[in-house]
């Protein structure tokens, strides 16, 4: 099942080019009670059973929409640095290695502000269009349930869904989480595949192009952490809640967007998104 969110907080069911409206249904089920987490992953079960039943919903083009980010109130985004051999090589080649550990065992993740949370319609705007802002590629993991401590062989019934993530970066000497959180430098799209869908989490490609022009082309099975390892990582430190995320890393291939930039990001389980890029205007 693929579920997006669009145009004026509405949920839709994306199947084949087409997103059926369910926000409707939703909204029947979602409750006001104050609960930790996203609301459309807490009640995404119900919601799927619910889906199961409907007839005569409207139905548009895919491509008529504007796709926001599926997820709006994830207690954190967590992030995994240096996850993928090559990219370790290309950061120490380019002097982006200086003064940050290598091991992410040693390392650990590092957490974005859930305000930088946009969909691929929004676009990213750059604050800093002097500095180096790169694109990161990555697999997303989507926690369905409430966790802690959670056993790597276990981890991955913790997963509701997965989608593509832009863990768009400003590089520099500051702290990850604070050149990683402007507003939308989050990127999530270009919906939730549901995680039934996904049946090898370490054999998924993906891949991200600028303007036309390959940058990273990527296979999770090179990642060091995969992504059991990391659900199981995180919750060592943090009590995990539906709706949160994890950026898995970026492959190698990152590099520098500018205003008027357009990035493609791909992965054939998941789906594809386009992202423009633009200098935020005060
Ligand atoms: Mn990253």
């Amino acid at each position: 099942m693929k579920i997006c969110r669009y145009d004026d907080d509405r949920i839709g069911l994306v199947q084949d080019d087409y997103v059926t409206d369910i926000t409707a249904l939703y909204r029947s089920i979602i409750s006001n009670e104050e609960t930790l987490g996203d609301k459309l992953i807490i009640h995404l079960a119900d919601l799927r059973t619910r889906i199961q039943n409907a007839s005569n919903l409207e139905k548009r083009p895919v491509s008529d929409v504007a796709l926001k980010s599926p997820l709006k109130t994830p207690t954190k985004i967590i992030a995994a640095p240096v996850n993928f051999g090559r990219h370790i090589e290309e950061m120490q080649q380019q002097g982006l290695a200086d003064g940050f550990e290598m091991d992410i065992r040693k390392a650990g993740l590092f957490l974005k502000a859930t305000s930088a949370l946009v969909g691929p319609s929004e676009g990213v705007a750059l604050r800093f269009p002097d500095r180096r802002n790169d694109h990161e590629v990555e697999l997303v993991a989507v926690i369905g349930k409430t966790g802690t401590n959670i056993p790597t062989q276990d981890a991955l019934n913790y997963v509701a869904a997965y989608t593509l993530g832009l863990d768009m970066t400003v590089r520099g000497k500051e702290d990850r989480s604070f050149r990683k959180s402007i507003d939308s430098f989050a990127v999530l799209g270009p919906w939730l595949v549901t995680s039934d869908e996904i049946s090898d989490t370490t054999n998924l490609d993906f891949s991200l192009s600028v303007n036309g022009e390959p940058r990273q082309q990527a296979n999770t099975s090179d990642m060091v952490l995969g992504v059991a390892e990391l659900i199981a990582f995180a919750s060592t430190f943090y009590t995990l809640h539906p709706g949160d995320v994890i950026y898995t890393g970026s492959p190698a291939g990152v590099g520098p967007v500018h205003a008027g930039d357009t990035m493609y990001a791909s992965a054939p389980s998941i789906g594809s998104m386009t992202v423009n890029v633009r200098n935020h205007s005060l």
